[in-house]
Order: structure tokens, then sequence, then C-alpha cells
């Protein structure tokens, strides 16, 4: 059967926010027809994987052996979602240990295989020894980014060439490799600013760039139309084929729409006017610190719009664990808000696509993860940043400064952040009224372009077909 001569084997880093982009550009391959496509992961993120494809789906699902404990990992931490600090380091070493199970799967794979079957692997890139499966196998083998091209390429220059080192007195500094391009060194990662702490994690990921070069090429979460100047960063920095084959997005319809325990959130919504409500999350994984939290309440309630607050315990408490929101967020201030149908406050989890997609919502406070950007602006929504650590930071600087979409309102989970700007901030986007009305307009044109690109015909289903092409014909 042809279907089973062409075989995509996909291979997600395990946290929330690559195991959903790798669903779906896995329910891609498979819409594209004629493909078997399987997902490969540590048997707890197999389960997750589960809930976020549809019952109908022909995906394989395969769980490699894994026992967290083995490594000096808590039970159950099959993710980075959550995990301690001190336990990053631990957690990649863990992960490698996955590489002789794989490499069994797939040998085993190929050798059942019809005769002129192809295969191909599609892996995070923090999976770096995939490369050297693929080469040993001869078959091919490409990175795919769950982030920005932008940003993701950035940082890796920053990580390759450690350029802030250099960092001008004010703390800016250029990047070698891309002249044009200025950052501050409040803008990469905390863990590059301390190499005597950190070194052996810079050591883990410095390691993992000349894989990446080696690689046959880089999937990107993204539209071409969208990105321009991250594909031209990508390609100066790791010199292989770039496909653009984004946005791959969560839709309502396949997550929580039919999921009545998120109905109340859909008639709070619709109770207000539209684009009048602030949707405030810092994502799957972040959170900030407790004086962040009461200054970014009182900011809420003193601008007067109504919000939606994603709210998880702050930094230090138990990110996993039941909590209280009222333990860290100001007296009364829940119930204020919920009286006066000015706020709500969702603990842990909330139904993001939904609310994006939701006429009512008009900005998104956001950590300014690469999926959150993308599910904001596929719906025209502008957004407030505040990014956190990694490359939000740097997706924080094109969304302001060359996408106009985006205006910054803190920076991290340790800096001083005060009510009144919050309040100010706020205001100017969801207020009515110039910078917000402006942000709103390239939102929604960003958006149109990032829908078109995913439609039948669309760039990025065009270079989707043009990567399998590539990949699989080997041996055609
Ligand atoms: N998400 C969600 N509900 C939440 C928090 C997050 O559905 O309460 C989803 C969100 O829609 C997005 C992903 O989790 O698809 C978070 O991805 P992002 O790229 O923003 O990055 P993170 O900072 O979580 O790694």
């Amino acid at each position: 059967m042809e279907s089973m001569k062409k075989h995509v084997v996909l291979f997600p880093w395990m946290g929330k926010s690559h195991l959903i982009p790798f669903a779906q550009l896995a329910q891609v391959i498979e819409r594209r027809k004629g493909y078997t496509v399987t997902i490969v992961n540590t048997p707890g993120n197999i389960l997750t994987l589960r809930s976020f494809l549809p019952s109908s789906s022909t995906i394989h699902l395969v769980g490699l052996p894994f026992n967290p404990t083995d490594h000096g990992l808590n039970p159950g931490s099959e993710s980075t979602d959550g995990l301690p600090n001190d336990h990053v380091l631990r957690f990649f070493q863990a992960t490698e240990t996955l590489r002789h199970s794989f490499d069994l799967f797939l040998s085993d794979t190929i050798a059942r295989s019809p005769p002129g079957s192809t295969l191909c692997i599609i892996a995070d890139l923090f999976h770096w020894w995939t490369v050297e499966t693929a080469k040993n196998l001869n078959v091919f083998h490409s990175n795919f980014s769950v982030t920005s091209a932008y940003g993701l390429g950035l940082l890796l220059s920053v990580v390759w060439d450690l350029p802030h080192t250099s960092a001008d007195s004010d703390g800016y500094f250029s990047l070698p490799n891309h002249p044009n391009i200025r950052l501050h060194r409040s803008q990469i990662p905390k863990f590059l600013l301390s190499p005597d702490e950190h070194g052996p994690l810079i050591d883990c990921f410095r390691r993992q760039i000349p894989y990446c070069r080696a690689s046959g090429g880089f999937l990107v979460n993204n539209a071409q139309a969208f990105e321009a100047a991250g594909i031209d960063v990508m390609r100066r920095e790791l010199g292989i084929p770039v496909w653009t084959v984004g946005p791959l997005l969560r839709l309502p319809s396949t997550s929580f729409s039919d999921d009545s325990h998120w109905d109340w959130v859909r008639g709070w919504l619709g109770s207000h006017p539209p684009e009048s409500v602030v949707y405030v999350s810092f994502g799957s994984m972040y959170t900030i610190s407790t004086s962040q939290m009461v200054e970014l309440a009182m900011g809420l309630e003193a601008s007067e719009m109504a919000f939606i607050w994603m709210v998880r315990p702050p930094v230090g408490f138990d990110f996993n664990g039941e909590f209280r929101a009222d333990e860290w967020l100001p007296e009364g201030f829940e119930e204020r808000m919920r009286e006066k149908k000015r706020g709500i406050v969702i603990r842990g989890w909330a139904p993001q696509p939904e609310i994006l997609s939701h006429a009512s919502t008009g900005a998104f406070l956001s950590q300014c993860g690469w999926n959150s950007v993308l599910e904001s602006l596929t719906n025209g929504v502008p957004i407030i940043g505040w990014p956190i650590e990694s490359e939000q930071l740097i997706n924080v600087k094109m969304l302001v400064e060359e996408k106009g979409v985006c205006v910054e309102v803190a920076r991290g989970n340790d800096s001083v952040v005060d009510r009144v700007h919050v309040e100010k901030t706020i205001k100017s986007v969801v207020g009515g009224g110039g910078k917000g009305e402006e942000m709103r307009r390239k939102a929604r044109e960003i958006g149109k372009a990032l829908r078109e690109a995913v439609e039948e015909g669309g760039d990025s289903i065009r270079a989707m077909d043009d990567f399998l092409h590539t990949a699989l014909s080997a041996k055609d």
C-alpha cells in the first residue's frame, strides 16, 4: 500500500508548548494523505499527546520507556513544565538515554517496511542526537522549531558566540552574523548571564548547535509573509533549508468548544462588548513574583477594563500543587472583581484558544511564548508583552519594533513593576483610540495573512508539500 511507503516520525520535546504544535504538525501531514505518521515520546507525554488529537486520528503514538527516578528526577517528571530549576540539566541529560530505544524502534520499523519505502524524522532540536540516528540509518532529518525563526535564530547566535560578554556599558551588544541587530543583556535568558553558575547548562545547549547545522533542514511554525526577517536570521545562522509551515494552531473547535466545563467562561465573555476584555496568561510553564502579582492585580483593577486572568502560584511556590489564588492576590480582589463583573480568575489552565477567538477579547497580556503569539495574532488580538524567559524576550522585540502589534509592559519575573504603568499600558491598548487601534489594525492584517497561509494552496501548505517531497523522495 502506497500510504505505508512514506513514513514520517515526529519526536517532540517534552513540554506542552512543544507537544501542542508537534501534534498540529502531525495532523497537517496526516491530512496531506498518503503518509503514515508516528509520534514517539515518553509514556506520560504520549497520554498528553492523545488528548491533543481527535479520536478519529490515524496518527500512531509510540511510547519509549522512561523512568524519571532512575535519573534522580521526581516521580512522574516527564516534562519541563513546572520542573525545578536545579533539575533542568538533569532532565536534559536523562532524555539522552532515550536514544537507545528510539534507534531500536526506527531500525525495526525500517526493517519491517515494504521495499521502496522511505522514512523521515522530524525532531525537536533539543533531541540533537536524532541527527546521528538519521545519518546512521540513512534517512532524512529535519528539526522543527516551535518558536519564531527570529527568536530562535538570534538565541542560537547568542548561545554560540556569547556576544553579550562584550556588551557596552549600557548593556547593549551586537551579534556577529547579524550586524543590524542589537540586543540588551536583559533580553537574553538569565542562565547565559551567569556562566560560572550555569556553565554545564550553557555547554548542553551549545553542544546542540552543530547538530542543528548538520540536519537536512528546519521547519518553522510561522508563515513566510510574517517572518521574512526571521527566516533570513535562521538561514544565516544555520545555513540549511528552512520551510515555513505555520501557523500550526490548536483550534477552539478541536479543544474546548465541546467542553461544557468552560461554558461559564464563554457566557462571561459574551456579556461584555466586543474587543473590551484583556486576557492575562503567562503560558504553560511561567509565572511572576508575589510582588509583581500584586502590582498586576492593582493595575488591572485601576484600569477599569474587564479581564480574565489565568493565575498560578508565584515564583517559589509549588507550581503543580493545589492553591488558593487569594493567598497572593490583594485582599478581597477576586470577590470585588467578580461582583462588579469586572474580572475573573482562572486557576492553573484556561481555554486559551476559545478566549482568544472570542469577539469580546480585545488584548492579550502574554509572556509571548510563540504559540500564544500565533494564537493571538491569528485572531487579530494585539499583545501586551511581559516576556519572562528564553526566546520570549526576543519575540517581543520583533512584535514591538518590526510588527507594531505589541507594547512591552514589563520584563522578567524579578523586576520591579509599577501598578500605574500597568494601568496606563492596559488602557492604551483596550481603552479606545490611538495606539491600541493602530495595533489592532496591524494585528488583523497579520491575522489574515496567517490564516491564508494555511488554507489549501496557501504558502505554508505548499511549503509543507515541498518539504515532504524533499524528505521522502530519496528512494522514489
Ligand atoms: N495554554 C492553554 N491554557 C493555559 C495556558 C496555556 O491552553 O492556561 C496553551 C496555549 O494556548 C498555548 C500553550 O499552552 O498553545 C503555551 O504555549 P506558549 O508557546 O505560549 O509557551 P510556553 O511559555 O507555555 O512554553
